[in-house]
């Protein structure tokens, strides 16, 4: 049975790729020291997975930086804008290709890269390929080739080059113009991908992976016909070669017969992600076809150990189905969304021994397929056996573990309430007692938490944690920060303060390490966008808060002014969706463990005498399901835990939450639902377009629609701000809104963020001016 690797972590097991990326980018190193870097990864990549017995072993996985836009260099789906750098004597490839990733400002040209969104419902970004009308392919970059040839060369034996396939990659794009749709373009670009797998088989290619996770999104007609036409065309062109198309991350829903049918030698399935697919799948005619069916069994987005007993239920059930001959096993999708070695975590003050047996990261799920692969040749072996018992030991372990359960926990959130998840009155009623009470002005201005963290900031915290600064000395340093920063908002004239933020490194992994139940590796970095990592939590057991978290700070913070200063807590959707989720119980479940947790904390904050509570929820939207009928059960359980966390408090404690980075169209009801008193958004580079969801719908609560980009070091003038209040108070009630930022501060230096908001206070003034003398 075929063990085979759907895609590795390209990052470097020690983050060598950022490293050398980002000092490629600081002029530092050379074009060739950055391309050796690369090829030193690559190499390691694949004799770990030649080592741990993969038998098809990926190529062209591997990227500079992301591997969309490697694609769109292949086709030549270059933009137009980047043109100059094409044509640019003595230019080199690398640097158009991180121009189009990163944007160029030099030699008089300024380029705005190209934009950049999540890989489905991933932590990891990809770049957009933009189209235009009369877009044409051609075969541009030679870099799968040059791959294949090496991966050949380091293994010697015949690697998988795994690409795009067609329809994914015109799907994942934008169409940059009006009159035509991207699928439009299939006929142009299908000859290029004639010309590559020619190449490629000449080079002596037998499998070819294309990856069409498009598959598993709800799909129309014509999407439909063009995987039939595409994979038509391939099979036709190609008789000899194999082709496996790799589907992961959902079910296929609708596409199911369609994907079953599709003429090609292995389909891919995501046994993790959808576990009913192999049922579903063995009831069509494919039962009858030749084609291969590759068992995604190792999950490739989360880091638990496998249940082998159960993944070799799935192998049995489609050997007898298929026969052996028919059936490959592989990890559920690319493992690039896991972290590379769990053998890097050597210091026990990050992963307990105990977790750690419960982990495995990529180089470890590779030894769990080609295990898999094993077992399901000779499942009565004594090796077998042992194999299987020592996993059940482990998964008992780890049901059974004290460090798991919190019985207390587990009941609470089986009893919860109805009045657990509202508020005592209806948002009326809270508004005019919340009004009353703090006594703000029309167009009150507030931030959205962070203010900037500068180099010393981060250099105290890294000290402290180094252990080369006491906490006394952290401590005083973060006080002083802190009370610059009031005194700084009071001078401006800002109505709602905050206190900076500048204890917290990041808005997860500062509550997490404050939570039972969260447990943090050393090295567990994945990659985000570019060169790019984060280090997700793990959220190991049941969720708990020991003691407060954010009082302290706030408390102080609010001690130095008359003015509210807002606490600032991170949202349980947030905190489950940037963490690795345990696996051994719902996901609402977990969330709903947050959310008392974080309950918790808004009401000691309120006891603390603090008047208004932002609970930031940035990752709400980013949840949504990829298939829009699991939607309304994901949207049901989040709205509850944001509930839950924001509802015990008292009609005159004032709740805000904010979100970046989303559409608010098709999610208008429930964030409505999410009944904040007050909801801050990001709105300005669309020109406050975002808003129009809020004004159609009527949207009764306070809102504060972001009035400048915090992403661009770039100042908005007051009277660009006052042209966005203005847009905002045409459509929406002046008593309800607020006027603040997109989003934190925290990215920006202080120079700028001292200008922009005197300029964004000034605007807010001039409104109320404004408004006094129209009444
Ligand atoms: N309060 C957080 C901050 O200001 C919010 C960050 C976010 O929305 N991503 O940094
Ligand atoms: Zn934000």
């Amino acid at each position: 049975m075929v063990a085979h690797n759907l895609g590795y972590p390209r990052i470097g097991s020690h983050r060598e790729l950022k490293k050398a990326s980002e000092q490629y980018w600081a002029g530092k190193i050379s074009h060739d020291q950055l391309l050796e870097a690369g090829r030193h990864i690559r190499r390691a990549n694949w004799l770990t997975q030649q080592q741990a017995g993969i038998q098809l072993i990926p190529c062209n996985d591997f990227s500079f930086y992301d591997q969309t836009l490697d694609w769109s260099l292949t086709v030549d789906a270059i933009p137009a804008r980047f043109r100059p750098l094409v044509e640019k004597p003595g230019a080199n490839e690398l640097d158009l290709y991180f121009a189009m990733a990163r944007g160029y400002q030099q030699n008089g040209l300024d380029l705005i890269a190209m934009e950049m969104t999540k890989w489905f419902d991933t932590n990891y970004h990809y770049i957009v390929p933009e189209f235009t009308q009369n877009q044409t392919f051609s075969l541009r970059s030679d870099k799968i080739f040059r791959e294949f040839v090496e991966a050949k060369t380091v293994l010697g034996t015949v690697p998988k080059p795994v690409l795009p396939g067609p329809v994914t990659y015109l799907l994942l794009g934008k169409e940059k113009e009006g009159g035509f749709h991207r699928l439009d373009l299939l006929d142009r670009l299908l000859p290029v991908y004639e010309q590559i797998l020619s190449r490629l088989q000449e080079q002596g290619a037998e499998w070819i992976q294309l990856d069409e996770p498009c598959l598993v999104l709800n799909s129309d007609e014509r999407q439909q016909l063009a995987y039939r036409t595409a994979y038509r065309f391939l099979r036709e062109r190609f008789p000899n070669l194999k082709l496996l198309v790799a589907s992961y991350f959902e079910c296929f829903g609708e596409n199911l017969n369609l994907a079953t049918q599709l003429p090609v030698d292995a389909l891919h399935i995501d046994l993790v992600r959808c576990p009913s697919q192999l049922d579903d799948i063995l009831q069509t005619d494919f039962v009858t076809k030749k084609t291969a069916l590759s068992l995604g069994l190792v999950d490739g987005r989360n880091i638990w150990i496998n249940d082998l007993n159960r993944s070799l239920g799935f192998i049995q059930k489609a050997t007898a189905a298929l026969g052996k001959d028919r059936v490959l096993i592989a990890p559920s999708c690319s493992l690039l969304h896991t972290p590379c070695d769990l053998n890097s975590e050597t210091d026990a003050s990050g992963l307990t021994p105990e977790i750690k047996q419960w982990l495995v990261f990529a180089k470890q799920k590779l030894g769990e397929v080609v295990k898999l692969a094993t077992m399901a040749e000779q499942p009565e072996s004594e090796q077998t056996q042992q194999w299987l018992r020592e996993n059940e030991a482990l998964l008992a372990a780890r049901r059974q573990s004290q460090l798991i359960n919190r019985p207390a926990v587990q009941e609470r959130v089986r009893k919860v309430t109805d009045q657990d998840i509202n508020r005592t009155s209806a948002f009326p009623e809270r508004q005019s007692i919340q009004h009353q009470r703090l006594n703000l002005p029309l167009f009150p201005t507030t931030t959205i938490g962070s203010f900037p963290q500068t180099e010393e900031v981060r250099v105290n915290r890294a000290k402290f944690k180094k252990g080369e600064k006491t906490i006394e000395h952290y401590e005083d340093f973060i006080r002083q920060e802190t009370e610059k920063a009031i005194r700084w908002q009071e001078e401006i004239g800002l109505d709602v303060l905050v206190h900076g933020e500048f204890e917290r490194n990041d808005m997860v992994e500062y509550f997490g390490e404050l939570l039972d139940g969260f447990a943090f590796s050393q090295n567990g970095w994945v990659q985000s966008y570019g060169s790019r990592c984060v280090k997700p939590p793990i959220i190991y057991g049941d969720v708990y808060r020991p003691e407060a978290m954010t009082v302290r700070w706030t408390e102080f913070a609010q001690s130095l002014t008359d003015k509210p200063v807002k606490g600032m807590l991170t949202g349980p959707v947030t905190i489950l969706q940037w963490s690795f989720v345990r696996d051994d119980q719902p996901r609402r479940d977990t969330c709903l463990q947050i959310a008392f947790a974080i309950r918790d904390e808004v009401v000691d904050l309120e006891k603390a005498g603090i008047r208004i509570i932002q609970i930031d929820e940035p990752a709400i939207r980013e949840g949504l399901p990829l298939r829009r009928e699991n939607w309304v059960n994901y949207l049901d359980w989040a709205v509850r835990a944001f509930r839950v966390s924001a509802s015990g408090v008292g009609d005159e404690t004032q709740i805000h939450t904010h979100m970046c980075y989303s559409e608010f169209n098709d999610i208008i009801q429930p964030i409505a639902d999410l009944d904040a008193d007050v909801i801050t958004i990001e709105t300005s580079r669309s020109q406050m377009e975002l808003l129009d969801a809020f004004v159609q719908f009527n949207y009764p609560n306070e809102i504060g629609p972001g009035v400048y980009d915090i992403h661009s070091p770039r100042v908005p003038t007051t009277d660009e701000i006052m042209a966005l209040l203005k847009k905002a108070a045409d459509v929406l009630p002046v008593r309800n809104l607020w006027v603040n930022p997109d989003c934190g501060l925290k990215t920006r230096r202080w120079p700028e963020t001292e200008q922009a908001l005197k300029n964004m206070v000034q605007a807010a003034q001039t409104a109320r001016k404004l408004v006094a003398e129209t009444v």
